[in-house]
């Protein structure tokens, strides 16, 4: 049983739960969980819950169904995200969530050389994290059994020098304690999944666990072991399946991809794959590490050798560079289907840069303001304002779209986050002509966010109570299909789909629908009564970030260091104009050919009547930025000669 403690409990009514607790049997463990504080209680006692649950200082209690109650849904219902490596100077890798986290490296650390050359190839692809193996649990005593200690010191120095926190695995519990200021994360191994003492020890020393799946364990089994790990100190669990043993033999084992959606389901905590422990093949690697991703994991470890054919361990099974290079480039279009975002390491030459804006983004977002968007908890702005920002980020919610820009430029919002496009509906005008209307805002940043729309109601609402279905006319158009099917339902416009949720939560009729996302169902405790109803599945919205203006119109904010790192570093690569021609032949070409001649990349052009001035058109146009900058430079003076309203909205780093 979890007693979950008020935020604001005082020490006496601690003292009292606990004594209460004791007196009726139960023995007791205090421990923090997310920013909670709890009492895991157990024991053979027997307790009145209702009369527990009216104590003071008393949450609510979590009688949960299941052996394991730490690692237990019930017990939290959210996800939990993990960082990994996170210190004064580093802000950490996050694992969970709507990211990918992939965690790259050889089987075992090799050499020095070895291990360096291998952390930054993997790094110039993208992983954020370095796997590696010195102390290697080998089926044959006369394999090669890693370089110990040594070979962390080589580890450590190589995740030092790419930015990359580390995992290493841990056989005793007296290595552990060893260990413990060499690694970032500990490596469970999967034949040490139920090696209790060593769970006990590793836990006690609250680092971030990556725990493997025993070969021949159950789920049950599996969370058990992790309920170790939690119960023993640490809060940071990252759950690894890798394969488990069954009667097939082409594959070194077989790869439980049903185990992601069911582990999913039952903990909060987050789940990767380990596609080469369980393939074993390198060219069945890549296949099976794209359908762990498309199953719900929440990212990858893959074990990559500069020279596969040479390596000490699992050469077979381990990827040349150019194929885990291959495989990034995939989970990365993959990622928005499975509506995540695959985590980057910025490229190393970019170093300097990087860890400026790492600062001046925490600063601004924790220090300056929270993050404006425009509609209410749950909004497909809000989950793009925490794909940006992260879960943590402080956010300001405004009634209406100009009051994101309001907030951004009087500085009540450090950022604002504002839907610009739709990839069926097209661009949401309102939006573009609010740049016009603000000049002295600017674009730092953009986003892609893939949109599922759900019908969510009251809990005793089903498909025959609904008469009204509330949504932004966006969601309306967007479902065409499923609302043709419903022809007696009369449909409200509203401001955005989460604000249509809310009035539903507020109102509790169920004679009311709505059409928005799942988080903004789960953000007002509706329920989903179809899920996935948007006509085509190839939905997606993009975003931009907006800041004030500082210095210059056309300095862009990511130069200057003011962009959080999650939104790209190193240059700015994509710019956004908008611009009108006057009423002459030729003159939208003249603009165009300048843009050729230069060998410009034109990735949008749209026009839009300008409002009371028929046939007259104001030309929406996005363009790459090439590596020089004195070639864009130039571009933009000729291009501010041969238009007439020429407006600079921003440059920053293009996202997939
Ligand atoms: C490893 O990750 O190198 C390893 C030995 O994996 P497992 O414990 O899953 O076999
Ligand atoms: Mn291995």
């Amino acid at each position: 049983m979890i007693v979950v403690l008020s935020k604001s409990i005082s020490s006496h009514d601690k003292e009292m739960i606990r004594i209460y607790l004791k007196d009726r049997g139960f023995s007791l463990r205090e421990q923090s969980f997310g920013d909670e504080a709890i009492f895991g209680a157990s024991g053979k006692g027997v307790v009145d819950l209702r009369e527990l649950g009216l104590l003071p200082g008393v949450e609510r209690v979590a009688a949960t169904s299941k052996p394991y109650e730490l690692a237990s849904r019930e017990t939290k219902s959210e996800d939990t995200i993990v960082t990994v490596g996170a210190s004064a100077s580093q802000t950490g890798v996050k694992i969970g969530g709507s990211r990918i986290t992939v965690i790259a490296g050889p089987c075992a650390v090799e050499s020095r050389e070895q291990i360096m050359e291998t952390a930054a190839q993997v790094r110039e692809s993208g992983a954020v994290m370095l796997r590696g193996g010195a102390y290697k649990p080998r089926t044959s005593p006369y394999a090669f059994q890693g370089l110990g200690l040594q070979g962390l010191e080589f580890m450590k120095a190589a995740g030092e020098a790419n930015g990359m926190p580390i995992v290493t695995e841990v056989v005793s519990p007296e290595l552990a304690v060893q260990m413990k200021d060499l690694t970032d994360m500990f490596q469970i191994g999967a034949r040490n999944m139920q090696n209790f003492e060593l769970l006990k020890k590793v836990g006690s020393l609250g680092k971030p666990v990556l725990l493997k799946r025993g070969p021949s364990s159950t789920i049950e089994e599996w969370l058990m072991a992790a309920e170790y790990l939690l119960a023993s100190g640490t809060q940071d669990v990252v759950l690894c399946e890798r394969g488990i043993r069954t009667f097939e033999t082409y594959t070194r084992n077989t790869l439980d991809i049903s185990a992601i959606p069911v582990v999913k389901g039952l903990s909060h905590l987050p789940v990767i794959v380990d596609p080469s422990h369980a393939v074993g093949i390198r060219a069945k690697v890549s296949p099976a590490a794209l359908a762990a991703i498309a199953a719900g994991a929440d990212g990858l470890t893959v074990e990559v050798h500069p020279r596969p054919d040479e390596a000490l361990s699992d050469g077979p099974q381990s990827l040349y560079p150019e194929q885990f290079e291959r495989l990034m480039r995939d989970i990365e279009a993959l990622a928005p289907v499975v509506g995540k975002e695959l985590l980057r390491t910025p490229k190393p030459q970019h170093a300097a840069t990087v860890t400026v804006t790492a600062k001046s983004a925490s600063q601004t977002a924790n220090g300056e303001g929270p993050i404006a968007y425009c509609g209410e908890s749950g909004a497909y702005a809000e989950q793009a304002l925490m794909r940006a920002f992260g879960e943590e980020a402080r956010r300001l919610q405004t009634a209406s779209f100009p009051g994101i820009f309001d907030a951004v430029l009087d500085g009540s919002a450090a950022f604002g986050v504002v839907p610009v496009e739709n990839s069926l509906a097209g661009s949401v005008h309102e939006n573009y002509d609010l740049f016009l209307r603000y000049p002295d805002v600017a674009i730092v940043g953009e986003l892609k966010l893939r949109i599922v729309h759900c019908l969510i109601g009251d809990e005793k609402a089903n498909l025959d109570s609904i008469t009204i279905v509330r949504s932004h006319p966006q969601g309306f158009a967007q479902c065409k299909e499923f609302l043709d099917k419903h022809p007696g339902w009369i449909l409200e416009p509203t401001t955005t789909t989460a604000t249509a949720v809310a009035s539903i939560a507020r109102e509790g009729a169920i004679k009311v629908a709505a059409i928005a996302g799942e988080a903004a169902a789960r953000a007002h405790g509706l329920k989903v009564l179809r899920d996935g109803i948007e006509t085509n599945p190839l939905n997606y919205t993009r975003f931009v970030i907006i800041a004030r203006r500082v210095g210059d119109k056309e300095e862009p904010a990511l130069r200057q260091g003011r962009v959080p790192p999650s939104l790209g570093s190193g240059k700015p690569n994509k710019a956004s104009l908008v611009f009108s021609v006057s009423d002459e032949p030729g003159s939208l070409f003249a603009c165009l050919k300048i843009l050729s001649e230069k060998g410009i990349n034109l990735s949008k052009l749209e026009s839009r009547p300008i409002q009371g001035q028929p046939w007259e058109y104001l030309f929406y146009v996005d363009v790459s930025i090439p590596d020089t900058e004195t070639v864009f430079d130039s571009t933009i003076a000729e291009l501010k000669n041969k238009t007439r309203d020429f407006h600079f909205l921003g440059a920053y780093r293009a996202m997939l």
